[in-house]
């Protein structure tokens, strides 16, 4: 069978003035039977229509803060500095996928993504809008625990896990406040934060706020990358 092309959204270095990417991206589709590929960050609408047509699904990837305006807010002085490019091309990228039901999963900044351009909000400063006594900004290594997350029963992230309760590694600096209307929990912090979601009325629309390209060896990790490759196939 002819293995799907994945288009991952490029990460942005402000300091090296680079576009680059993280090999657990990549080695999480490989392994699950894609094909990794980075797409460029400001494609003119006819090469945006021609790469989605040239990808089976689309990798939403972690990175920078959003930029407030996609839940229709000001920034607060500690929100961090947008990626410009970025919050052009996923906005895009995530209406054609829905429109055509092509899959798309979300990791960390791309739940956030997902969660804003459907019509939810963020926390733009966890420490200063949620405080709490959970670690979601953990120093490396991040193949660790930082937190426990509840995994909610009938949802088909407790059906892939078959568990009640996963250990995570966080480092996110934002989060969902208000949960987009669309979308449903799969899972939830110990201090209450959705850290897992999927569109249901979409054939695979899913995002998690943790980092399975961190922790590839972990097997739900595996299982995160796998049910998405499959979906695109
Ligand atoms: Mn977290």
């Amino acid at each position: 069978m002819r293995k799907p092309v994945i288009g991952l959204m490029p990460l942005w270095d402000e300091k090296l003035c680079s576009y680059w990417m993280l090999p657990g991206y990549m080695d999480g589709i490989t392994a699950a039977g894609g094909i990794p590929v980075m797409l460029p960050p400001d494609p003119d609408e006819e090469a945006l229509l021609q790469l989605f047509r040239m990808c089976g699904g689309f990798l939403l990837t972690g990175g920078h803060d959003l930029s407030p305006s996609l839940y229709g807010e000001e920034p607060l002085a500690e929100c961090g500095l947008p990626a410009g490019e970025r919050d052009r091309l996923e906005p895009a990228l995530l209406k054609l996928a829905r429109q055509e039901n092509k899959p798309v999963f979300g990791i960390c900044r791309g739940l956030q993504l997902i969660n804003a351009v459907l019509g939810g909000t963020l926390y733009q400063d966890l420490p200063t809008q949620h405080p709490s006594e959970t670690n979601h900004h953990m120093a490396p290594p991040y193949d660790r625990a930082a937190h426990e997350n509840r995994i909610l029963p009938g949802t088909p992230l407790h059906s892939l896990l078959k568990t009640d309760t996963l250990n995570v590694n966080s480092y996110h600096h934002q989060a969902i406040k208000d949960l987009a209307p669309c979308l449903e929990a799969m899972a939830v912090s110990e201090d209450g934060l959705v850290e897992a979601v999927r569109d249901p009325a979409q054939r695979f629309l899913w995002a998690v706020q943790w980092h399975p390209e961190f922790a590839l060896n972990q097997p739900s990790s595996r299982a995160l990358f796998t049910s998405f490759v499959n979906a695109c196939k």
